[in-house]
This record gives C-alpha cells, sequence and structure tokens, in this order.
C-alpha cells in the first residue's frame, strides 16, 4: 500500500513525500479514505501510530475543496487535551498543508488572550484548541461555529482524564448537528464510549493498537531498588549506558523539580516539565530537549502528554504511576513510528503493588535486571533551589492560571499572563508558510532543531525534504486488536 492508493491530492502527497514518509501506518491507510468520503471514524489509536496525519491529511483535502472560512468563521475544530499536543498538531497542520491556501490557528491557555483573537478574526480554516480556552474565546465573541464542518477529538481518553468532560459537552452543544465527526483515542473506557455514542454516527471503528497493550517496539526492564537509592541508580545508568536523550517520569510535580535539580547539579543538561510550569518554560524546556541541549526531561504524566519527540530512545519510569494504563502511554513515548526503543522502570518495595497492576494490564512479566553496585543507600542530595529552566522575568512566580489543566484544580480565576514567547495564533495563508507571530511554538515546514551537540547517539532521520526518508511504519496491529479495544 502506497500513499498514492489513498485518494489523497498531488499538494497532499508532495507534502508526505517532503516529511520522508514513505508508507502510510496502518492507521492511516485505514483512516484517510473514510475521512476523505466524509464519514464519522472512531479510531483506537495511541500517540506513535501516525494518527495525526491519520486525520490531518485528508481533512486537510476536504476543507481545501470548499469555500474558505469568512470572518471570524472556524471550519474545523481540533480538540486536544494539552497544549504540547496542541501545539504539535499545528506543526503538523503547518507542515501537511504548506501546499493548501488555507489557515489555520493554535489557541490554548497560560498565554495572553490578544494575539489568539486577533489570529481568529479573520476566520480559520483549522483551529486547534484545547477547551477551556477555547470557550473563553467563544464566549468572548470572537468565533463562530456556523460554519463548522469537521470536528476531530484527539485523545479523548486523557481529554477525560483530564477532567475536560463538561467542557467538551458545552463545546458540542454550540457546534452545528451537521458535521463531520473524528475520534481518537488511545484506550476505550465506558466514559469515552459514552461520549463517543453521542458523538460519532454509523462511524467506521478502526483499532491498529491492542488496547493497553505496550508498543511492541519497546524494550521493557526494571530495577527493584531502594527508594534512596533511585537517583544513583538513575545517574549510573545515564552514565554507564550514554543515554543521549531520556524522558524521566515522576509521579508528582515536586518529585519532577526535586529529581530535575538533583540532576542538574550533578552536570547533566536537565529541565522539568509539569503543569506548574509556565508556557514559556515548558516550550524552552522542550525545544532544549529536542535540540538536544538538554540530554534529560523529567515529566509527569499529564505534561508528558503528546510529547512528539521523534525517535527518543529512553524512557524512565523513576517511579510507577499508579494508574496503569499511563504505564503505556509513558512507554509510547519511545519506540514511536516503528523504531526501537526502552523503557526502564525503577521501582521501589512500595510499588509492588502498581508493578503487579501494571503486568497484569499489559499482560506479560517485565525483564528483572541485575541492580549494580551504587554509592551506599542514602537519601538523595538536595540540590540548591534553583530552578533548571528559568521562567521568563515577565511571569516568575506568578502562580500560573491554567485552564487547561484538569478541573478540580482548575482555578477560576481569568488572570493570563501576557504572552509567552509566541507560540500563540499562528496563522497561515497563501503558501501556508507564512506564521504570524514568532512561532516559538511551533516549528515551520523546512525548519528542524540543531542537532549535532555531542549527544552520542544521533540516529534521527532527518524528516523534511532532504532526502531522509522516514522509517515505513510497522504494524502494530494483530487479530485480536479489535477485540482487544472493544471500539
Ligand atoms: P502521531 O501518532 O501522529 O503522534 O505520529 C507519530 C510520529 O510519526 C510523528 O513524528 C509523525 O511525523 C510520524 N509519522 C506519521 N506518519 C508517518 C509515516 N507514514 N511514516 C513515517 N513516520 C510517520
Amino acid at each position: 500500500m502506497d500513499f498514492t492508493d489513498l485518494g489523497l491530492s498531488s499538494q497532499l502527497l508532495e507534502a508526505v513525500r517532503l516529511q520522508g514518509y514513505t508508507t502510510p501506518s496502518p492507521i492511516q491507510i485505514q483512516a484517510i479514505p473514510s475521512v476523505l468520503k466524509g464519514r464519522d471514524v472512531m479510531a483506537a489509536a495511541q500517540t506513535g501510530t501516525g494518527k495525526t496525519a491519520a486525520f490531518t491529511l485528508p481533512l486537510l483535502q476536504r476543507l481545501a475543496a470548499g469555500r474558505k472560512a469568512g470572518s471570524g468563521e472556524v471550519r474545523a475544530l481540533v480538540l486536544t487535551p494539552t497544549r504540547e499536543l496542541a501545539a504539535q498538531v499545528a506543526e503538523s497542520v503547518n507542515a501537511y498543508g504548506s501546499r493548501l491556501p488555507l489557515r489555520s490557528a493554535v489557541v490554548f491557555g497560560g498565554v495572553g488572550i490578544n494575539p489568539q483573537i486577533n489570529a481568529l478574526r479573520r476566520g480559520v480554516d483549522v483551529l486547534i484548541a484545547t477547551p477551556g480556552r477555547l470557550l473563553d474565546l467563544y464566549s468572548q465573541g470572537t468565533l463562530t461555529f456556523s460554519r463548522l464542518e469537521i470536528l476531530v477529538l484527539d485523545e479523548a481518553d486523557r481529554m477525560l482524564d483530564m477532567g475536560f468532560i463538561h467542557d467538551i459537552r458545552r463545546i458540542l452543544g454550540l457546534l452545528p448537528a451537521q458535521r463531520q465527526n473524528l475520534m481518537f483515542s488511545a484506550t476505550f473506557s465506558d466514559e469515552v464510549r459514552r461520549l463517543a455514542k453521542g458523538l460519532v454516527h454509523q462511524a467506521h471503528e478502526i483499532a491498529v493498537t491492542p488496547r493497553n497493550t505496550a508498543a511492541e517496539t519497546v524494550q521493557q526492564q526494571l530495577y527493584r531498588v531502594e527508594k534512596a537509592q533511585k537517583t544513583a541508580l538513575l545517574l549510573h545508568l545515564i552514565h554507564t549506558q550514554n543515554w543521549s536523550q531520556v524522558l524521566v517520569f515522576t509521579r508528582t510535580k515536586h518529585g519532577a523539580d526535586r529529581l530535575a535539580r538533583v540532576l542538574a547539579k550533578a552536570g547533566i543538561g536537565t529541565a522539568a516539565i509539569h503543569g506548574n510550569k509556565g508556557q514559556g518554560a515548558r516550550t524552552r524546556a522542550l525545544e532544549g530537549f529536542k535540540n538536544g541541549t538538554l540530554q534529560v526531561l523529567v515529566a509527569t504524566d499529564i505534561a508528558a502528554r503528546g510529547l512528539d519527540i521523534e525517535q527518543l530512545p529512553w524512557v524512565v519510569n523513576f517511579d510507577l504511576p499508579n494508574v496503569p494504563e499511563d504505564y503505556v502511554h509513558r512507554i509510547g513515548r519511545t519506540g514511536r513510528a516503528g523504531a526501537s526503543g526502552q523503557a526502564v522502570s525503577l521501582v521501589g518495595a512500595d510499588e509492588t503493588g502498581q508493578l503487579a497492576d501494571i503486568e497484569k494490564l499489559i499482560g506479560r512479566r517485565i525483564a528483572r535486571e541485575t541492580l549494580p553496585v551504587l554509592p551506599a543507600g542514602k537519601p538523595a542530595p538536595q540540590a540548591a533551589r534553583v530552578p533548571t529552566v528559568p521562567e521568563p522575568a515577565a511571569v516568575a512566580g506568578d502562580g500560573v492560571v491554567n485552564r487547561d489543566a484538569p478541573k478540580p484544580a482548575r482555578k477560576r480565576r481569568r488572570r493570563s499572563r501576557p504572552a509567552a514567547a509566541g507560540g500563540v495564533g499562528q496563522q497561515h495563508s497563501g503558501s501556508g508558510n507564512h506564521y504570524k507571530g514568532d512561532g516559538a511554538n511551533v516549528t515551520r515546514p523546512g525548519q528542524h532543531s540543531p542537532q549535532g551537540n555531542g549527544r552520542k547517539h544521533q540516529t534521527a532521520p532527518a524528516k523534511n525534504g532532504n532526502g531522509g526518508a522516514r522509517e515505513p511504519f510497522r504494524s502494530r496491529s494483530n487479530g485480536s486488536a479489535r477485540r482487544a479495544a472493544k471500539v
């Protein structure tokens, strides 16, 4: 199967070629023709399967065939749970739509709203948004959904986990009944299913990854280790195994900060990313990690959701998650798009219960590694309280108002920070390449983070227009996928 067999226009095939994709992924093979036909789609697909292109490519083609968005109008709405995912989807929309005369914008909370209002005024063909900020903008009369043609709910399960159900229902109530609906979710809980019931109609149901099964390409291993020795073990592994780029998960924001400080003190370029960080700090941390100036990114589950870092070789569970499904999401950060990856868990005696739940969920026993000889177990050193990624002066310590944070913790304050360095309301028109704003959150087509900065394993093939073909997807589906996913 080739991209040319899917019914895509020459402009989109060219965009795909420029990305270096050679073979469509299973979700793309199944979803693209259906979306092009105008059908609703409900897909069980986790990040890393190529799902973004699976909905973006046909969506752009359908929009390109219709009347352009007029003032304040939105023709396609993509809802995502996190700002990072919103920015990444916007990046894909920009890249795939580079040859189409369509306008797009991305809006999310935690940054100034005015540039977003300005971006929406002229109308946009594609709007990528997190729910809270979208409702803010709608309530200010900035946009209208009267001509909305397509709705995409991306990572629906995570949206529900994050408490967005009421916002989603409110948004659904604002949309015209006649529209195409595309829903993507890594897992299908009863709640997701209930949401789907009122949303999609006679949908093409697709399942490309068995429910709750860790990516086959990820090698999983664990160390049973005293809590007090986890930091020493992590440092040992980073050094002795030459981990060039490692994403480390902690259970709490506080734990993420503490670990980041200790690693930074040990001379390892590290940043922490979690919901309490301002958007500027999050963007800088992600960029630094992507371009290799930071070797370690310490993240909590919610902050890491949707991070698309190409060919990330190592993921570490410094703490096991309480919710076993999060383990699957975490290790899905590596081994993406068919590449191989390693997931290492540091499991303390107090985490035996979580480990049992995870192994039950994934249906296999994770390989136990022998603990190397470590410095005598003592509590992790307390590093000086210095942020590893400083906040911009304008927002330092201002208690960021994050409308996209989980509901229970959400503050209803309306104070928003001044726009952190760009990344909001990027809009492109004409060539599709002309973003307004400084684009800090969105990489423009053809622009890629600098590499070759001393990282030891620079394995990522070039992505754009430079002849570097991407690894073709390996199918992760199997005969039981549909049954397992219960879509
Ligand atoms: P997603 O599941 O949308 O997060 O995509 C995961 C990664 O796969 C992204 O970095 C995409 O650029 C990449 N990707 C999407 N489609 C393909 C393809 N057909 N071949 C190779 N890589 C792809």
